[in-house]
């Protein structure tokens, strides 16, 4: 196993170089090494999982390249919730130093137990992404993360102190204290959810600070949360930061699973790295379970390569993103994945490319013609081809009789959502107000609510 890293010169771009910029194939075969052994030890180990991939029909020893991964079976959300409390912890419980917990607000929460080398290995992740964002031995880094059952503060807490800087464990929902704090200690760096941030900077501002100005931060790591490049703008303005996006699952122990580096422009899709030592990700298609193209969107699955408490293996996030290998700018070889989109729950796979109803809400929107409603029909034609057709409510029943409007708003909503979507609608179907079946406020952005499969399934 690894040893830890000494803390590297501060003008190094890495903190971990060797890993960190590791040539793809030589990082896949590692990834190759560590998965079948991680495999065989939860199979000889762990009679919960045993059981599991004895009904699967799956062996470690069926693993012999990393394509083989698709023979494991995939653990889902039920699978791990049924492990409660901890029949899906693999190591000797006298091992384990620490605890976390997903909320359970849907369940029963999932319990991850960690051993004192899984939190070693935390360590050193976090460490590489607050070195890789620019925090250097001793700044001070500001965490407003709730240190509690989630990960969150935890992860770069224990990063920041292996790399050499001092963290303020100040927690979250504190915004007083952390105006105080970044006024008046040289702060160089904080976290915080991008939503709390923004509250931060407004608490500042009317206390008569200008953090810009008035603070010593330089850099700023977000997450938990999906946002938008201009609330990024918005916080950077605030604070004087240059702000990053980092993501993480209390399941794989959080912060320090992904993080942007300093190449991450707007114009790129994937700009958080994905610490392929340590875990494998896959992009599947949600529908099918096999691997999209490199940068195409597609289900996140998660595999814990290193971890002896609770690691889990081939987990289904249900997060949409898309995950690429292309080479980065910045010298790091691992890949990197795109923002979290959406929940597979909530999209249809047409024809192998996803479509989130709320995509074809947003392009549906722009026309003030447009109704409350509409409904994508999904089918398959007799050469076994998906194609869908649009049912769009109009505002005013009367549209309908002027055939000139009625065409050419067929075509433009076409366009429209042929360009969010990639996806060309087959027909689009204008009708009268409220003639399709109301959906409550909470569902109206499900596929569930908003798609009529009528593809047959096997
Ligand atoms: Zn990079």
């Amino acid at each position: 196993m690894e040893i830890k890293a000494k803390i590297p010169d501060p003008k190094s771009a890495f903190y971990q170089e060797e890993i960190e910029t590791m040539p793809v194939e030589k990082l896949k075969a590692l990834q190759l090494e560590r998965l079948r052994k991680q495999v065989k030890n939860i199979y000889d180990n762990n009679p919960y999982f045993q059981k599991v991939y004895q009904d699967a029909g799956f062996k470690p020893e069926d693993l012999k390249s990393l394509d083989d991964i698709s023979k494991i079976p995939f653990m889902e959300k039920s699978t791990v919730r049924e492990g409660y409390p901890t029949k899906i912890v693999t190591g000797p419980v006298g091992d384990m130093r620490e605890m976390h917990s997903t909320s359970g607000t849907t369940g029963k929460p999932v319990l991850i137990f960690a051993s004192e080398h899984d939190i070693d290995l935390w360590a050193d992740r976090n460490a590489r992404e607050l070195w890789m964002v620019g925090v250097r031995p001793g700044d001070i880094f500001l965490n407003s993360f709730g240190y509690g059952l989630p990960t969150g503060g935890f992860g770069f807490h224990y990063g920041a102190q292996r790399m050499g800087a001092c963290p303020i464990p100040l927690s979250g929902g504190q915004s007083d204290r952390m105006v105080d704090i970044l006024v008046d200690l040289p702060v160089k760096a904080f976290c915080a959810t991008p939503s709390f941030a923004l509250y931060v900077g407004q608490k500042a501002q009317e206390k008569g600070f200008d953090l810009a100005k008035d603070s010593t931060c330089s850099i700023s790591l977000h997450g938990a949360e999906p946002w938008a490049w201009s609330t990024r703008m918005r916080i950077q303005e605030l604070f004087g930061t240059m702000a990053f996006d980092e993501f993480g699952m209390t399941e794989f122990l959080g912060p320090g699973m992904t993080c942007e580096c300093q190449a991450r422009t707007d114009s790129t899709p994937q700009r958080m790295h994905a610490w392929a030592d340590h875990l494998l990700a896959e992009c599947i298609n949600p529908d099918t379970g096999m691997p999209v193209a490199d940068g195409e969107d597609g289900e996140m699955v998660w595999t814990n390569l290193v971890n002896t408490g609770t690691p889990l293996i081939r987990y289904r996030s249900r997060d949409l993103a898309s995950l690429t290998w292309k080479p980065c700018p910045c010298g790091r070889t691992h890949p990197r994945m795109s923002p979290i989109k959406g929940r597979s729950d909530d999209a249809v796979s047409i024809s192998g490319l996803i479509v989130f109803p709320s995509q074809v809400e947003e392009a549906l929107a722009r026309f003030p013609e447009m109704g409350a409603n509409f409904r994508i029909i999904v089918e398959t034609d007799p050469r076994g081809m998906d194609f869908f057709t649009l049912k769009v409510e109009l505002k005013d029943r009367g549209y309908l009789s002027d055939e000139n409007l009625v065409q050419g708003l067929k075509q433009k909503m076409k366009e429209a959502v042929k360009s969010v979507t990639d996806v060309n609608p087959k027909v689009v179907e204008l009708i009268g107000p409220d003639e399709l079946p109301r959906v409550t406020k909470g569902e109206g952005k499900t596929a569930s609510a908003r798609v009529e499969d009528r593809r047959k399934k096997e």
